[in-house]
């Protein structure tokens, strides 16, 4: 019962919402037997005085029995009506809770977590609990109850008949009690794991089409989701079978109440002195009975649904409690704008080799730091630690004077600009694009940053300028437009420290000229560390750091490494080799 606490605390202003539907769905539930009790009265009145019925008093039990289903239905209309209004609040606070701290993970949590899996793992939950709280919980209270009434009412006319009634059903309970038990909750967790995993699936898929298609790959991306597929039904298959007997007892006894009923009324009536009386009194419990058995049914699904209901709230809350970054209580600015590196290790979760390791260096205010090295050297993550994409296993990050621990992620996130190789644009018009980077920036700041940016002819060509719609009926950005107009947006941001990894990848030649010219106008006067995709760009850097295997094997200006003879100087004969090859192809 603790899950309905648990949803009550969603529930702010409202409590008393749930309660007053769940007492009315209680009292439209006592109201249900109401119009049988009345009916058999008519019955009773027929039996008794069939030579001489009184017509008046049946009128008046059958206005009775209308009257009372009328009252029923009204009372669990207004249940209902309230347990909605708390349902919908519950789920829009869920989704309200869950927004406001996927906001605030940190930037690694979204490698791990698709956005297809953060959408669907909140969305489904949160319409669980929907269902859970709207529908099921009034039926719970109803069923709850009913039970107790039913009891009193069996026993009050003939106990023989009472026990008669309730032996099949406490066999029923049993058989059902038994079946929650076999797979129950540990197979509610695997069935919505094997769903979630489904799905995530799905989404992934659907977003691989273009890949699979131009690697025409059919067999080998279908391969996860149909496994996901054939996973789910072979295990919901398993589950289902083994009910299948206990399932057809339960069934069979708990409609089958009156098969006992009847041989026992039989035989309570040959040995009946007042036959008359007996025979209304199992007439009674013939009437009941049907009641009874549909509160049966009806509470069957409740563990399961409880069960539900409980991994729905789970699921929202560990994917939004799991990661949250600490924040410090009190904390401190940005003062200055150097940053360092203090033997800093980090290992990925769920990996045994470390991505970094024992990393120190240092980059004063204003300088330009570049990251060279072999793919899975660690650039990236060096760079990604400085934003807190995660937290460093050991040693420290530093800027100014503070560990970035210490900083406030909003300071963190207004000092520090990334620019990735996939800088996403949104769907929407440019000029709001451009302001994702400084919301109070003037006209004039705009068009300056587009100049700097060299994104002046990207704007010309657009139909309406910087209020196009990017995405929108056609209009689509080249890669390298994105990457320059994602630069724009840094440049109009103006943060002191600038973070760039392999900016220019996948640019064409063309592209690559206008982005090392937008690259430089970013960077001026700013404390910069520098991923670089192609070793041109690093001549002019004030330190390189040479990676390899998650350590620093080198450290220098340009020609101090060229003069050290390492690996420094083999990647950069590679990378001449690679120029003058292309050189070559161009000339030819
Ligand atoms: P680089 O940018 O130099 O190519 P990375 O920093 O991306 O190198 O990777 C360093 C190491 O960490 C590699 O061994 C890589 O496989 C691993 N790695 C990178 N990103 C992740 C991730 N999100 N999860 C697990 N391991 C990762
Ligand atoms: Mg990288």
């Amino acid at each position: 019962m603790n899950i309905i606490f648990r949803l009550q605390a969603y529930m702010g202003k409202r409590k008393i919402l749930l309660p007053s539907s769940l007492l009315l769905a209680g009292l439209s539930s006592l109201f249900t037997v109401a119009p049988l009790v009345f009916i058999w009265l008519i019955v009773k009145e027929l039996l008794t005085n069939n030579k001489n019925p009184a017509n008046d008093m049946i009128a008046y039990y059958g206005w009775c029995a209308l009257g009372t289903a009328l009252i029923a239905i009204t009372l669990y209309f207004l249940a209902l009506t309230l347990s909605h209004l708390a349902a919908f609040r519950v789920e829009v606070e869920m989704r309200r809770q869950a927004m406001d701290k996927i906001v605030r993970m940190p930037l690694g949590f979204f490698d791990r977590n698709t956005s297809g899996k953060i959408r669907k793992i909140v969305d489904d939950n949160a319409s669980t609990t929907h269902t859970f709280l709207a529908h099921q919980l009034p039926d719970l209270a109803a069923t709850l109850s009913m039970p107790v009434l039913l009891l009193v009412l069996l026993f009050m006319f003939d106990w023989r008949l009472g026990l008669a009634t309730l032996l099949p059903v406490f066999v029923a309970m049993t058989i059902m009690g038994i079946m929650m038990g076999l797979g129950g909750k540990s197979f509610m967790r695997k069935y919505l794991d094997a769903l979630e995993q489904m799905n995530t699936e799905a989404v992934e898929y659907v977003r691989g089409i273009p890949i699979v298609k131009v690697f025409q790959q059919t067999v080998y991306s279908f391969k996860n989701f149909h496994k996901a597929i054939t996973d789910y039904r072979e295990m919901v298959f398993q589950y289902t079978l083994q009910f299948e007997k206990p399932m057809t007892t339960y069934l069979t006894i708990v409609q089958g109440i009156v098969y006992v009923l009847v041989p026992v009324g039989i035989l309570l009536l040959t040995s009946a002195e007042n036959y008359t009386e007996v025979l209304v009194n199992i007439i009674f419990y013939i009437i009941l009975t049907p009641l009874f058995a549909q509160t049966i049914m009806r509470s069957m699904h409740f563990t399961q649904n409880i069960t539900l209901a409980k991994e729905a709230v789970d699921r929202v809350e560990n994917l939004i409690s799991a990661e949250v970054h600490s924040q410090s209580s009190h904390p401190k600015p940005i003062s200055s704008y150097g940053i360092n590196f203090n033997n800093v290790s980090f290992t990925y979760p769920g990996k045994d080799t470390k991505a970094i390791d024992s990393i120190s260096f240092t980059i004063k205010a204003g300088q330009h730091v570049t990251l060279v090295g072999a793919s899975g050297s660690g650039k990236t993550t060096i760079a990604r630690l400085i934003p807190r994409f995660w937290d460093v296993d050991s040693g420290e990050v530093i800027i100014g004077a503070n560990n970035v621990k210490e900083i406030s992620n909003k300071e963190l996130m207004q000092n520090v600009s990334f620019v990735f190789q996939n800088n996403k644009l949104f769907k929407t018009t440019l000029l709001e694009n451009l302001r994702y980077g400084n919301e109070s920036a003037s006209m004039k700041e705009v068009e300056r940053a587009l100049d700097r940016a060299q994104c002046r002819e990207i704007i010309e060509r657009l139909p309406q300028g910087l209020q196009t719609k990017i995405g929108a009926e056609g209009t689509y950005l080249s890669g390298g437009e994105q990457q320059r107009v994602a630069l724009a947006r840094a440049i109009l941001k103006n943060a002191p420290i600038v973070v760039l990894d392999e900016a220019t990848a996948f640019s064409d030649p063309e592209n690559e000229h206008l982005i090392q010219k937008a690259l430089k106008e970013l960077m001026q006067g700013k404390t910069v560390l520098m991923i670089a995709h192609r070793l041109s760009s690093v001549v002019e850097s004030d330190t390189i750091l040479v990676l390899s295997g998650g350590k620093i094997a080198e450290k220098g200006r340009h020609e101090e490494l060229l003069n050290n003879k390492g690996l420094y100087l083999q990647m950069w004969n590679e990378y001449k080799k690679s120029v003058e090859w292309t050189i070559k192809k161009e000339a030819v």
